[in-house]
C-alpha cells in the first residue's frame, strides 16, 4: 500500500516537473562529436593523413565554386586557389573539423546536493572534488544526443556528463535527468556569455 501510494505521487511530482521543464527551463547548449569532413579544397591523402598540397580547381573554377558556396547562405571559405603547398581552407590537415551543436531547454539546478535533491546524484571520480555539479531536466527525446554529447554548456560554463543519461518515469511521465560536472578552475569566457543571452 505505501508502494502504491508513493509510485502515484511520484508520477505526479514527474508530470509536475515536466510542465516545469516547458515552463520555466532554460536553454542549454550541446555539442556533439566532431564530424571531419574530406576538405573540399584540396586532394586528401589518406596515407599520410594529410593534404596532397595540390588544389582540386583551376583558379575560375575556385572561384565560382566559392560564389556558388556564398549563395547557399554561407560565410566560410571553402574554395580558394593556391598553386602549391598549404591548402588556405584545411591548413594542410586535408580535412575539415566541424563542430557540431545544437541547443536545448532543460530546467537547470546548479550544485543539487545542496537544494536537498542530492540522494539521487552520485558523484563519479573525475567529479568528486573541486567541481560544482549541475542536474538538467529535460525532454526524453534528447537521450541520444545527449548520451553522443562531448560538452555541455550550461549558464555559459562549460560542463562534461558525469554519468550517461537518465530516464526517470515511463512513457508521457518520463523525464531525461543529465548530471554534469564543471571543475572550478575553469575560466568563464566574458564573450561567451554575452553571446549567450543574445
Ligand atoms: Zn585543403
Amino acid at each position: 500500500m505505501r508502494n502504491r501510494i508513493s509510485k502515484r505521487v511520484k508520477e505526479k511530482h514527474q508530470k509536475a516537473i515536466r510542465n516545469v521543464v516547458k515552463g520555466l527551463s532554460r536553454r542549454v547548449e550541446v555539442y556533439k562529436q566532431s564530424q571531419k569532413l574530406i576538405c573540399p579544397n584540396c586532394n586528401y591523402d589518406k596515407f599520410t593523413d594529410s593534404s596532397t598540397g595540390k588544389c582540386k580547381y583551376t583558379p575560375v573554377q575556385a572561384i565560382v565554386k566559392q560564389q556558388e558556396w556564398e549563395a547557399a547562405g554561407n560565410v566560410t571559405v571553402r574554395y580558394k586557389y593556391f598553386l602549391k603547398g598549404r591548402c588556405p581552407v584545411c591548413n594542410g590537415r586535408g580535412y575539415l573539423e566541424t563542430t557540431r551543436k545544437t541547443w536545448i531547454d532543460a530546467l537547470v539546478t546548479w550544485d543539487p546536493s545542496a537544494r536537498g535533491y542530492g540522494n539521487s546524484i552520485t558523484y563519479g571520480p573525475a567529479g568528486a572534488e573541486g567541481s560544482t555539479i549541475v542536474a538538467l531536466k529535460t525532454n526524453p527525446k534528447h537521450f541520444d544526443l545527449f548520451k553522443n554529447s562531448t560538452k555541455i554548456v550550461v549558464d555559459g560554463i562549460d560542463c562534461k556528463m558525469s554519468k550517461p543519461p537518465l530516464l526517470r518515469g515511463l512513457g508521457a511521465q518520463a523525464i531525461l535527468v543529465i548530471t554534469a560536472f564543471t571543475t572550478l578552475k575553469q575560466s568563464i569566457d566574458s564573450n561567451e556569455i554575452i553571446k549567450d543571452y543574445t
